[in-house]
């Protein structure tokens, strides 16, 4: 019997994965059937089980970090934009993502939708799909009209496959990802309560690996990771807890989430690639799959700013709701430069936190931002004064 995995060995596999900016694990992974191919997705959320119903590797596009010199990504943007579409053209522009046979771009803001046009243009032999996420959460409208959508998806990546799922195996990808969903919410689970056990910069490179290898394997390293920290935890250390939000699209680089840790905060919760635990609770496994999964997104979707919110009072209201589900001491709005989804929610937001006593403090990042001396400064100081004066 094999020994199993140790945190290090977990943590060393994820952190290849996110450095490698020529996708070797994907492209491992075709090579080994001629007929496999890879579907790429950007930010927020994509509908990943209809790729992997198809056969087909679902792929997260995240742009290309702070290791990844622009040249010419910068010649198609203005430069009072976000960075991400930059590093996505520089990314394609290089042939970093020529293994892809399609990429959907979600109606996350108007850079994503625009940058769909781009890369029709770029790449007219590709399969480019914007997809047009509901924003009423209704199952009679919002519901029925991603249901329609997810049924064109469905069938146009069956002709890129070559071959279309029957109803069966979309169930069987659905309780894969309910898997996948259920083990992302075990460890911010865990990390909540111990966050000295699951330090944020190993939660982030092991879901960053899970943007890019296949489901199954993710789930396989994941399981392990958390049998590996209960066995081997971290020693406790005298810091605050905080929740980050803003990061949603464009990540910071793994530099700036280490300051925030090493200036003394915990981060006890955050909406980090949040496009892979955006369906809350576990699709149903019977009946219809496309009504489920749709309905499952309608219903369940986390409320996050990429999304319509219904509830008049619900941005102001949903920063005391997350603290106080997290028990954590204050939050840190952190958002990409330019982020218009982000920055247009931050003074709502801000404003309902503050009106309960909640400490806030806020800045804004690029993904490729290197020096993290202000950022160390400013986390410090708040993690000082929570300790001093006190959290929420
Ligand atoms: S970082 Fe913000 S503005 Fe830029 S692509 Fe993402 S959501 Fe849009």
């Amino acid at each position: 019997m094999e020994a199993p995995l140790t945190r290090e060995e977990i943590v060393a596999w994820a952190r290849e994965c996110y450095e490698d900016l020529e996708f070797s694990a994907a492209r491992k992974w075709l090579a080994q059937d001629p007929a496999r191919k890879a579907i790429g997705f950007l930010p927020v959320y994509a509908p990943r089980e209809l790729i992997h119903a198809c056969g087909m590797l679902p792929v997260g596009i995240y742009g290309g970090g702070d290791q990844l010199e622009i040249i010419r990504g910068d010649a198609f943007y203005q430069s009072y934009i976000c960075h991400l579409p930059r590093s996505v053209v520089e990314l394609g522009q290089t042939g970093r993502l020529d293994f892809l046979s399609g990429v959907l771009f979600p109606s996350t803001c108007d850079v994503i939708r625009n940058l769909s046009g781009i890369w029709q243009l770029l790449s007219p032999e590709l399969y480019v799909r914007y997809v047009d996420v509901p924003q009423i959460r209704d199952v009679e409208t919002g519901g029925k009209f991603w249901r329609r959508e997810l049924q064109t998806l469905v069938d146009d990546l069956g002709r890129v496959a070559g071959k279309t799922p029957n109803d069966a195996v979309l169930r069987q990808s659905i309780a894969l990802y309910n898997d996948v969903r259920a083990t992302i919410s075990a460890l911010y689970r865990i990390r909540c309560d111990e966050p000295w056990r699951i330090p944020t910069e190993e939660l982030y490179l092991l879901l960053r690996a899970g943007e890019v290898v296949p489901p199954e394997e993710f789930l396989q390293r994941a399981k392990a990771y958390i049998e590996a920290t209960a066995s081997d935890p971290l020693p406790k250390k005298d810091r605050v807890r905080v929740i980050v939000v803003g990061a949603f699209c464009e990540q910071p680089p793994l530099g700036l989430i280490k300051t925030i840790e090493r200036s003394g905060c915990y981060i006890v919760d955050d909406d980090l690639l949040v496009g892979n635990r955006m369906i809350t609770q576990p699709v149903a496994t019977d009946g219809d799959p496309l009504t489920h999964l749709a309905n499952a997104f309608v219903e369940h979707g986390e409320r996050t700013s990429v999304l319509y919110e219904e509830r008049p009072e619900g941005k102001r209201t949903l920063m005391k709701e997350r603290i106080d589900a997290a028990k954590a001491d204050g939050i840190i709005f952190a958002a990409p430069s330019f982020c218009d989804p982000a920055l247009l929610d931050r003074p709502m937001l801000r404003a309902g936190a503050e009106a309960e006593g909640i400490p806030c403090i806020a800045f804004q990042y690029a993904e490729n931002t290197g020096q993290f001396q202000q950022f160390r400064e400013q986390t410090g100081t708040f993690s000082d004064s929570i300790k001093l004066w006190g959290g929420q």
